[in-house]
């Protein structure tokens, strides 16, 4: 799946090798030089993870990792640290500062593409291409296909992210903001009534099967997808 990675180095040549492999890997590169260059690009649309180099002009790495971390908004950015220092004890400051993982340089483009895959299977499994199965609803990101109890279900593109993101965030209720930073990425055009229009569409798709019912409003809070519907 393609993946908006927000690559956070100061070095040119290092930045450049970073974003070549992970554009090979066919994933979309936004590129940063310091952590206010990184804030900046952050407030305007969420990445689907950061990578982060721990010596920066400025604010450290560490600190921007920290900074992510405290704000509700930006705190489920999946975050890999890259670092020149290989002490055990730098690597607990990092997992402390709230990275998910810490890659060393020199990394080969292998090893970073595979860390970048066991951060999102951990972190946002909705980015990876792993089926989800929730009470008989089964949905397939690599063939983008969906089935309820065996039967096929047709989905618009929308709607199968949306229910991807819920699906594989089952349980836990989630506003109309979190819906669109997650399912949306760029919140800045698009309007929370929008998200209402679109779980009204999923409902309707999932009908047939009367999977509808596991997509619940929340009076207030927004919306769940839970394995056992009230009523
Ligand atoms: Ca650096």
């Amino acid at each position: 799946m393609a993946l908006n990675i927000l690559v956070v180095e100061d070095e040119p040549a290092i930045q450049e090798l970073i974003a070549v492999n992970l554009e090979h890997a066919g994933h979309h590169v936004i590129r940063a030089r310091d952590a206010e260059g990184a804030s900046a690009i952050v407030r305007n649309a969420l990445p689907d993870l950061m990578l982060i180099d721990w010596m920066l002009p400025g604010m450290s790495g560490i600190a921007l990792a920290k900074l992510m971390r405290q704000e509700e908004r930006t705190r489920g950015i999946p975050i890999i640290l890259l670092t020149a220092r290989s002490e055990e004890q730098d690597k607990i400051m990092g997992l402390e500062a709230g990275a998910d993982d810490y890659v060393t340089k020199p990394f080969s483009p292998r090893e970073l593409l595979a860390r970048i895959k066991a951060v999102l299977r951990r972190r946002s499994p909705q980015m990876t291409d792993d089926p989800v199965e929730i009470g008989g609803l089964h949905l397939d990101p690599s063939t983008r296909r969906v089935f309820g109890n065996k039967a096929p279900l047709g989905l618009g593109p929308t709607e199968f992210r949306l229910l991807h993101f819920l699906m594989t965030h089952a349980e836990r209720v989630h506003s109309r903001a979190q819906l669109l930073d997650q399912v949306w990425g760029d919140h800045v055009f698009v309007e929370e009534r929008t998200v209402d229009v679109h779980i009204r569409r999923l409902r309707k798709s999932l009908e047939p099967t009367g999977h509808d019912r596991y997509v619940e409003t929340v009076r207030g809070s927004g919306y769940r997808f839970t394995a056992e519907p009230a009523g």
